[in-house]
């Protein structure tokens, strides 16, 4: 029987996991270390914040719900080629590994996850977040990429009296997509009452008593909450030590075709972490995980894995609202595909509560 453990139980981390534990007892003994007991759809959570007690019900589940694994509740701290260090001070040694330790926000301060919040106190914490939107009338969000325009779509359709101001530091919204994206997101934002300000660079004067974004111009606007968009950190710090030739400019784990490390042929990375060339999206950890599940139980029959083909050029599915989005993929726009994320609930369902 072989030992694998799996390091982080986000969206990859949970799909390898629902391949795999069809084999425990028989011939994988299977260990996740992932400090939460929960996982959270973060696709989910832009909704969940309009919508805490229906849709954001469904947002979140306990990971002994979904596997029947050993649940280690720690950190990865350091890893060696057999063995890893956790934060609870414990080794614990593998024959094969998966990495999918994803990213974390920065920004979004207020909405961080704390890892060690249990289930419920997370559910609190939430709950008590979108009472504190429902009670503020002016909202700011920095950044209008994918989160800063799904958050302000959420927030415009939920709440239309209440003042949502956008502010992006190029001259159009989710600009690495298309024009033709930009402009139809710009428009159904600003149907819904966002307020665009494009080409700023927004400085920010925060305190206990008041809250000022100033863009560009000096135009200084005061508002009642700050949400700040602005982008990922990878996580792979516990690589520093003894793969630090395994990272790239990026802080993404170089990997080979098959989604191992480059030359350590018993470990993977998969999901956000890794340097695979191709949009980050938990659509695309997953299947990156049943890829690397269907290598691993092919090693272990003695038969012949297959490398893991990228998915070339831009692919996104963004809401604008529970109404409208857009659906960019390769080589083209085809916007009906959007309103399938909306119908399949963002995909909450399939993710979590499907084996
Ligand atoms: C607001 C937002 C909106 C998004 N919208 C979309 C969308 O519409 N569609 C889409 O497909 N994708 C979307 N994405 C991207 C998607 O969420 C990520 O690509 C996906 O979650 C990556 O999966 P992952 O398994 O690599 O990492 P994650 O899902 O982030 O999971 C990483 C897990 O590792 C754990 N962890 C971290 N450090 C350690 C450690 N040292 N040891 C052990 N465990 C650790 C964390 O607790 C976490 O559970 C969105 C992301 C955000 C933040």
């Amino acid at each position: 029987m072989k030992k694998i453990v799996v390091f982080g139980g986000g969206i990859g981390g949970i799909s390898v996991l629902k391949k795999l534990e069809k084999y425990k007892g028989d011939k994988l003994d299977i260990t996740l270390v992932e400090p939460k007991d929960y996982v959270e759809v973060p696709y989910g959570m832009l909704r969940a914040i309009v919508d805490p007690l229906d849709y954001g019900k469904k947002v979140r589940r306990r990971i002994s719900e979904i596997v029947k694994v050993r649940h280690i509740q720690a950190k990865l701290v350091k890893l060696h080629k057999n063995k890893a260090i956790l934060d609870n001070d414990q080794t614990i040694t593998f024959d094969y590994c998966i990495i999918a330790t994803g990213s974390t926000s920065r920004g979004f301060e207020d909405l961080k996850i704390n890892y060690k919040q249990s289930f419920n106190e997370r559910k609190k914490q939430w709950e008590a977040y979108a009472e504190q939107l429902k009670s503020k009338e002016k909202i700011a969000i920095i950044g209008g990429g994918t989160v800063g325009v799904e958050l302000a779509g959420e927030i415009a359709e939920a709440y239309p009296n209440k003042k949502v101001l956008l502010f992006h530091n190029s001259d159009r919204i989710l600009s690495p997509l298309s024009k033709g994206a930009s402009k139809k997101a710009h428009r159904v934002l600003s149907e819904l009452g966002v307020q665009i300000i494009l080409n700023t660079r927004a400085t920010i004067e925060e305190n206990n008593n008041s809250k000022v974004v100033i863009d560009n111009s000096g135009k200084r606007h005061e508002v009642d909450i700050i949400y700040k968009s602005f982008g990922n950190v990878i996580n792979t710090d516990f690589l520093k030590n003894n793969f630090s030739n395994k990272i790239d400019n990026k802080n993404q784990i170089k990997v080979n075709s098959y989604l191992q490390i480059e030359g350590v042929e018993n470990i993977w990375a998969i999901g956000d972490i890794n340097n695979v060339p191709e949009i980050k999206l938990g659509t695309l950890a997953i299947r990156q995980a049943d890829r690397t599940a269907s290598n691993i139980l092919k090693t272990l029959n003695g038969k012949k894995t297959k490398p893991y083909k990228p998915i070339k050029g831009s692919i996104s599915f963004i809401t604008l609202g529970r109404k409208n989005g857009i659906a960019q993929l390769p080589f083209i726009r085809l916007d009906f595909l959007a309103s399938y994320k909306q119908k399949k609930d963002l995909f909450v369902t399939d993710i979590l509560y499907k084996s």
